[in-house]
């Protein structure tokens, strides 16, 4: 209970050898190693992620983004590790957080509608009994309308475009009401426009005092979008504040030969000119 390793933690997001993760983290992780295999898809990772804000998740491809993800919202098994939730072990907070998973996971040819698939958000606090009351339906179709997707209610979510898709998991994901969300390459594959809608929809969430989530695969906006970052390749590379923590440096340690030395110093250079002018 000794107040130091909190304020350390919470100010470069890492956690002291022994301390407790600070209790109001929306997301704090400890020693999560997961495993398909023989090998670690995610191993030995501490991450801490800030109340009322965006924080991105990065890393190359097979960097174990998506399983964090999944880790974190407790659906998949840990080899070790700890998950906690403001505070709570996340078997217990589980309905606290709304997921928007990775599209390309998602079966599309699956016969449901829109209004469906939003409506299914609810069903975990309907409980077994809970009945979809006009009221719940009425949420389900505002959700839609945040997303500007009031007019595709009865299609068929196979319909649908890739942007249009993303808009109706999301939606799904508001009517929840939950406290963090947790959203997986919410941008892949989405036009411009929608890239934007989604922009602000998640803004607005942060305006509220929610904390967002999210893997993100385009580096050239990480600093317009996001406040705080953490950089995966398999461990955990770094976190903490977008302008200390997106580094060139932190760049080549977690993607390697994998991104020019170019492309990452261009990426980085708005950060050392920021540092550079701080006082
Ligand atoms: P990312 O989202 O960063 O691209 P993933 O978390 O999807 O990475 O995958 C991390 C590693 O785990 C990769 O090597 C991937 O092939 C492997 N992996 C992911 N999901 C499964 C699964 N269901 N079964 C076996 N291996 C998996
Ligand atoms: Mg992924």
């Amino acid at each position: 209970m000794t107040p130091a390793p909190l304020s350390v933690a919470a100010q470069d997001g890492r956690l002291l050898d022994g301390g407790a993760p600070p209790p109001d983290s929306p997301l704090a992780i400890r020693g999560l190693t997961v495993s398909y295999g023989e090998k670690p898809a995610v191993f030995s990772v501490d991450a801490t992620f800030p109340a009322r804000a965006m924080s991105a998740i990065i890393g190359p491809n097979g960097a174990g983004k998506s399983t964090l993800l999944k880790a974190a919202l407790g659906v998949i098994p840990r080899v070790a590790g700890e998950v906690r939730v403001f505070g709570t072990p996340v078997e217990r907070a589980r309905d606290r957080i709304a997921y928007v998973p990775q599209r390309a996971s998602v079966d599309w040819d699956f016969p449901t509608t829109v209004i469906d698939v939003v409506q299914m958000g609810l069903y975990r606090k309907l409980g077994l009994l809970g009945r979809m009351t006009g009221a719940l339906t009425r949420r389900a179709q505002d959700c839609l309308a945040r997303v500007g997707m009031a007019d595709f209610a009865h299609r068929q979510i196979g319909q649908l475009s890739g942007g249009q898709q993303q808009r109706v998991f999301l939606a799904r994901a508001l009517a929840q009401e939950a406290d963090l969300y947790l959203l997986d390459e919410p941008f892949a594959g989405v036009d411009a426009a929608t890239e934007r809608a989604i922009v602000e929809v998640l803004k607005t969430l942060r305006a509220q005092g929610k904390a967002v989530v999210a893997v993100h695969h385009d580096l050239s906006t990480v600093r317009g979008y996001f406040d705080h970052v953490f950089l995966i390749n398999t461990r955990r590379i770094a976190e903490g504040p977008v302008a200390t923590a997106f580094t060139a440096a932190n760049l080549h340690a977690t993607y390697g030969g994998r991104l020019a030395v170019a492309q990452i110093d261009a990426l980085a250079l708005a950060g050392t000119a920021a540092a550079g002018a701080a006082p």
